[in-house]
């Protein structure tokens, strides 16, 4: 089995955000934050593989298992759900398998994709991880789940955008040819990318069209003293709808240099936003189609630009040249300045 060079340790809290919140933490919870911040990065550093074929791939059929790492760190831990077995008395486990089951469902029906890699690949995840583990991450090869620490975090299974999110991430894995490196701008795009599909995700299975959905990552993950949501795609940066740090910028004028994956992904996220806002409707039917599309066309290193480009191409490749849809995207990608 091949390796694939840009398999991401990705996370859903960035380390800004950590260490943000360590600084303002009681000196017991600020070890705890920057010890996690530590070992995000640790995780970041190791070389991330392509999944392993674990048994044969059936084509169209779901298959998930969920483990519980037992708040230790060994992955994946004792195996507590296959596909088909009856619900336990966890309820994480039981929510990650439910979250699993309705993204792989939203992937299969709307974008005629099987599973992450397209070839009915096992889709693996865990929770407890760890003791009191502040974030969600995808580690190249399975979904992982921290609790929270029940301060600050409530925890990350019960958000569906979260697990769509990470999910995601193994999608464009696979979709990208060669996968999307997880720094600068090309990191900010796998980040919103994993967003939009999370986003989308949610509003399939709420049946919210555009104008009716909050547009929120990570809804009712965080304590209240923190605020409601990690990021706003509707309007990225917006404090009073996400939490007091949130930094990121909704156009290219506000863009930071150097900045974390998780701070310039505003950027193509409001872009993505305005193009399903534009085209009315439902996301899911036609925004999330030519974003689907656009992943083929992207090079590891992608840019805004490329995307912008990639966008614009898959929305001709799906609706025609001069399309209402084309335009539509091209539009959305000059309200937020790229170009
Ligand atoms: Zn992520």
């Amino acid at each position: 089995m091949p390796i694939q060079p840009h398999g991401c340790t990705c996370f859903i809290i960035s380390s800004r955000m950590l260490r943000q919140l360590a600084d303002e933490a009681e000196p017991a919870e600020r070890h705890l934050l920057l010890d996690q911040c530590e070992m995000s990065a640790y995780l970041r550093g190791q070389r991330s593989v392509a999944p392993t074929a674990m048994g044969a791939a059936v084509p169209g059929e779901k298959r998930r298992t969920v483990y519980d790492a037992r708040h230790k760190a060994t992955l994946p831990g004792k195996l507590m759900r296959g596909e088909g077995s009856m619900a336990v008395a966890d309820v994480s486990v039981n929510q990650a398998y439910d979250g699993a089951g309705t993204t792989y469902d939203f992937f299969r029906e709307v974008l005629k994709r099987n599973s992450i890699d397209n070839k009915g690949l096992r889709i693996d995840s865990t929770v407890h991880y760890q003791t009191r583990f502040n974030n969600a991450f995808w580690n190249g090869q399975q979904m992982v789940y921290g609790d929270g620490d029940g301060k600050l975090f409530l925890g990350f299974t019960h958000a569906l955008e979260v697990i769509a999110h990470e999910l995601t991430h193994g999608v464009t894995q696979h979709a990208v040819p060669g996968g999307l490196v997880y720094e600068n701008q090309s990191g900010a795009l796998n980040e919103s990318i994993s967003d939009v599909f999370g986003s989308l995700v949610k509003q399939w299975k709420l049946k919210q069209s555009a104008e009716q959905a909050d547009w929120l990552i990570g809804s009712g993950i965080l304590a209240a003293s923190v605020g409601k949501a990690l990021r706003s795609m509707a309007d990225p940066g917006n404090k009073k709808l996400t939490w007091s740090g949130d930094e990121q910028p909704k156009t290219m004028a506000g863009y930071v240099d150097g900045g974390d994956v998780h701070t310039n992904s505003g950027i193509p996220n409001h872009a993505f936003y305005a193009a399903a806002i534009a085209l009315k409707g439902n996301a899911w039917d036609k925004a999330g189609p030519i974003w689907y599309k656009a992943l083929g066309l992207l090079t590891s290193t992608a840019t805004f630009a490329d995307m912008a480009k990639a966008t614009a191409q898959a929305a001709v490749l799906l609706y025609g040249a001069d399309s209402a849809e084309q335009h539509a995207v091209q539009a959305a990608w000059k309200v937020v300045g790229v170009v």
